[in-house]
């Protein structure tokens, strides 16, 4: 590590994960560089919000790759780049394997040349399948159900044998489901197309959609619609950070989730909304969307006892009152 200010090289830090962690790496101090294709990502939050260094590009072009290590001294990768959506990654998986598996790659033996080794990756819960135990530990067998979750799987195996090859050091997090938005309004989830449960909702309350799909009521859950662990992308966001430090002081590989351990149905977070905003949200019952496990709840204990991470708003209603703020000043 040099001796200045750490600099993190930050793929996908336009996206909406990722812009929020750039800022959380502002604010502890360390220089940020960000590459980003900008397929999904959002070049004014990079250079008017966040007002950092945009390198727009794959991580797929290597040659580009070897030009941004060589150029400069990068202390650590947190990669965020990938597509993340369930349903398209079941309709074309070979998208999702190209870009999520062998881009991935592309990207590590560019580090393994330039000799960087500290990495922290974005993971999911998607990874596990239909949980056999709930909260959903850590060394829970991993048999994803759709093929967004196998992708990140192959990288999780890529990482853990470059581990015993290469002495590269990696923090896997897997975290539930991002929600929220920078809780002083700066940034937020600003996905297109949007297939999110909670900007899908509030753009239901907003009028810009006639109404909410609720995908299944027959899920063996107790009001028959999925469950998920929402977690703040403000606390996912810190939880990065703290994976820097660690990798940095020069911690082992190792594997967190990032959940608050508490499930809210989609009929729960419905209701949640409509107390929140003071809206009717009309509501579509429709069949089930294909690739969804019935619960996915995980504790976030070892992420708290091992980094010290200490989540500020594992509160449902906190985090849908953060994305209608957020949706309000976009939309409003
Ligand atoms: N969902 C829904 N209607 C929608 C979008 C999502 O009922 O328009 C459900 C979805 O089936 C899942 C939950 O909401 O059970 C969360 O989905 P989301 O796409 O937000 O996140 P994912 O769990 O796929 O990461």
């Amino acid at each position: 590590m040099s001796q200045q200010t750490p600099t993190i090289l930050v793929t996908g830090g336009a996206g909406y994960i990722g812009s929020h962690a750039v800022l959380a790496l502002q604010q502890s101090g360390y220089n940020v560089l960000v590459l980003d294709n900008l397929v999904y990502g959002h070049r004014d939050l990079i250079e008017n919000t966040l007002k950092t260094e945009l390198i727009v590009g794959d991580t797929s072009d290597r040659s580009l790759l070897d030009k941004i290590f060589a150029s400069r001294s990068i202390d650590a990768v947190m990669h965020f780049a990938a597509y993340a959506y369930v349903g398209e990654s079941v309709s074309d998986p070979a998208k999702y394997y190209r870009n999520n598996v062998l881009g991935t790659l592309s990207l590590l033996e560019a580090m393994l040349a330039a000799n960087v080794k500290n990495f922290v990756f974005s993971s999911t819960c998607a990874t596990y399948g239909v949980p056999t135990t709930v909260p959903i530990p850590e060394d829970h067998p991993q048999s994803p159900i759709n093929p967004y979750g196998m992708t990140k799987l192959m990288v999780e195996h890529i990482l853990q044998d470059f581990q015993v090859a290469y002495d590269f050091k990696s923090v896997i997090f897997r975290y539930f489901n991002a929600a929220g938005a920078d809780p002083e309004g700066r940034l937020g989830e600003d996905h297109n197309p949007e297939t999110h449960l909670i900007p899908l909702v509030l753009q239901t309350a907003m009028g810009i959609r006639p109404c909410i799909k609720v995908f299944g009521t027959d899920y063996p859950t107790e009001d028959g619609t999925c469950v998920r662990d929402y977690i703040h992308v403000y606390d996912l966001a810190s939880a990065h950070v703290l994976g820097i430090d660690y990798l940095l002081k020069g911690g082992d590989s190792t594997i967190f989730n990032l959940g608050n351990g508490s499930g809210f149905s989609v009929k729960q977070v419905i209701d949640t909304a409509r107390q929140v905003t003071g809206k009717d949200i009309a509501v579509e019952e429709c069949d089930r969307r294909p690739g969804d496990p019935p619960a996915l709840v995980g504790s976030g204990e070892k992420a708290r006892r091992i980094l010290g991470w200490n989540p500020q708003y594992a509160d449902l209603e906190k985090i849908i009152a953060h994305a209608w703020a957020w949706h309000q000043s976009r939309h409003g």
